[in-house]
């Protein structure tokens, strides 16, 4: 055999070797996996690495270590304040009026593109967990095990992928399973990353049905906290003073409207019920976030073991904020802070430096950019969030936006609370109660449906203004709107409002009243 002969040979299965490494390259090692981990209503003060009010009493070591491993970002925020359009919101990437899930009763249309469809379009292994909450059965995903609606604490029923579908949760379709559903959740979610194909990247939404109301945690923490009394947020007995009718209105208060736990505190009344019914509440809260925060202990020591943690994008969030007795609150849907704000943690040690806050103004519309991007797939004309890639890699564009859209429709619908509209800025907030169900309220929307909420009493009425100072006034107890020494910021923040809805779409163009003074605010007439 010639030496050239060898030399041939060599090459040739050299080459091929070249070849085999890189085809597992591209598909399993280049392009990161994903998890995105999303809790239910839980609030940034309880991730202890925010260092909020509850940050003394209540540790949350494995999200911590998210922070510590990763990006913490500080300005992250909802585009609507509930569960179902916050869902929809991320898997399009599109707000709820180009998505068509305005509340929570929509379903989300099956030819929708979202970036889980992509991704597998792209040879992404794909897979869903948990919480889904849209009515129609989950779409681009190679393997999805979910609770349809709210779920069940214990022994949930989950739906699984070729064993049928059904958008009643206890409509016979699908099996129960016996414990607490955040345990069962996670070892739903370990199952998929064990018995996934190796030689593909994995996209994995793990999404947790806690800490949403009633806070039913598991037995083994029935002692935890038990014997301290949690600190109660500063704005606990807020008198709503400067404010309009919404919140004064709103059903959602602490010791008057939900009576938490009646046998323990049904004997008290005025301030003392206020704050026994906050105890009960905020203990059973942390609970069930104690539980969440041990099963991702046990996501992340998953991956380190199969040496996945370098190669994973790991995000946690929530769908919305949501009131830990802030302004004598629980539950959301409002454009407050509490139930605006999301928490927001991403690791990926091959391009995120370790232990960074980000302060940028980021929103749930951004996930679906963002994954698609770090997947190396083009990102559709018409999904409206941007990435987060060069944010999350230290390289904020000097172009980022620097304020926010927010919009909630459900007028009434759920405790009294107003629809409306408002534009967030790093120091500033001004938001529009336009006060009209517009075929989204209690009146016009939910006699349709399967289900009605008692204590709805607002109709259809005056529209009004907020604005807040976040610099000097973060708790926003102070409505600017009216003060004349914000006269010129008040402007300001109006037209970029209205800048802010033409560059999304949300023109109002089909509701005559609020149209006209969208054009008219726009300087448009
Ligand atoms: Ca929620």
């Amino acid at each position: 055999m010639s030496k050239s002969i060898l030399e041939l040979l060599f090459t040739a299965g050299f080459t091929s070797l070249i070849v085999g490494c890189s085809s597992v390259d591209n598909s399993a090692r280049s392009r990161p996996n994903i998890i995105f981990i999303m809790s239910d209503d839980h609030a940034v003060p309880a991730v202890s690495a925010y260092g909020g009010f509850l940050a003394e009493i209540f540790k949350t070591p494995n999200l911590d270590r998210l922070a510590d491993e990763g990006m913490r970002f500080n300005n992250a925020f909802c585009t609507n304040s509930i569960c179902t359009p916050s869902r929809a919101s991320i898997l399009t990437g599109k707000y709820s009026h180009m998505n068509g899930v305005y509340t929570l009763e929509e379903k989300i249309s099956d030819d929708q593109t979202t970036f889980p469809k992509l991704l597998r379009q792209a040879g992404y292994y794909t897979g869903m967990i948990g919480k889904w909450h849209l009515h129609t059965e989950p779409k681009g995903f190679d393997y999805w095990k979910v609770m349809v609606g709210q779920g069940r604490y214990h022994d949930p029923i989950y739906c699984e992928m070729g064993k049928g579908w059904s958008r009643d949760p206890e409509g016979g379709v699908g099996a129960s399973y016996s414990g607490h559903v955040t345990d069962i959740n996670t070892d739903f979610a370990l199952d998929f990353l064990e018995n996934r194909p190796k030689n593909k990247p994995f996209s994995l939404l793990l999404h947790y049905k806690a800490p949403h109301d009633e806070w039913e945690y598991n037995e083994k923490y029935e002692d935890f906290l038990a014997d301290i009394d949690v600190p109660e947020p500063s704005t606990l007995y807020d008198d709503y003073g400067t404010r309009g009718y919404g919140i004064k209105l709103q059903t959602q208060k602490i010791g008057e409207n939900h009576t938490f736990y009646e046998n323990e505190t049904g004997h008290l009344s005025g301030k003392a019920r206020k704050a026994a019914q906050y105890q009960s509440y905020i203990k059973r809260y942390l609970r069930c976030v104690a539980s969440i925060d041990e099963n991702i202990g046990r996501v992340l020591r998953y991956l380190d073991d199969n040496d996945l943690t370098d190669n994973t994008i790991v995000v946690y969030t929530s769908d919305q904020g949501f009131y830990l007795g802030e302004h004598g609150m629980y539950d959301k849907r409002f454009m407050y802070e509490e139930s605006l704000r999301i928490p927001l943690l991403i690791r990926y040690p091959k391009a995120v430096q370790s232990g960074i806050v980000n302060n940028d103004i980021v929103t749930n519309i951004d996930f679906a950019s963002t994954f698609l991007d770090y997947a190396n797939v083009g990102i559709p004309e018409d999904i409206q969030g941007e990435s987060l890639r060069d944010l999350v890699e230290g390289n904020t564009p000097e172009d980022w936006r620097q304020s926010m859209y927010y919009r909630y429709w459900m007028h009434g619908a759920h405790f009294n609370i107003p629809g409306h509209y408002g534009i967030r800025t790093k120091d500033y907030k001004l938001i529009y109660f336009y006060s009209k169900g517009l075929g989204y309220s209690y009146d016009e929307y939910y006699p349709t449906v399967h289900w009605s909420y008692e204590g709805n009493i607002i109709r259809d009425g005056e529209p009004y203004w907020e604005m807040y100072d976040l610099k000097n006034d973060p708790n926003e107890l102070n409505n600017i709107y009216d003060n004349p020494k914000f006269l010129s910021i008040r402007e300001r923040l109006i037209s970029e409002l209205f800048e802010l809805k033409d560059y999304y779409g949300d023109s109002d163009e089909a509701f005559p009243e609020l149209f006209k003074l969208t054009r008219q605010y726009s300087g448009r007439n």
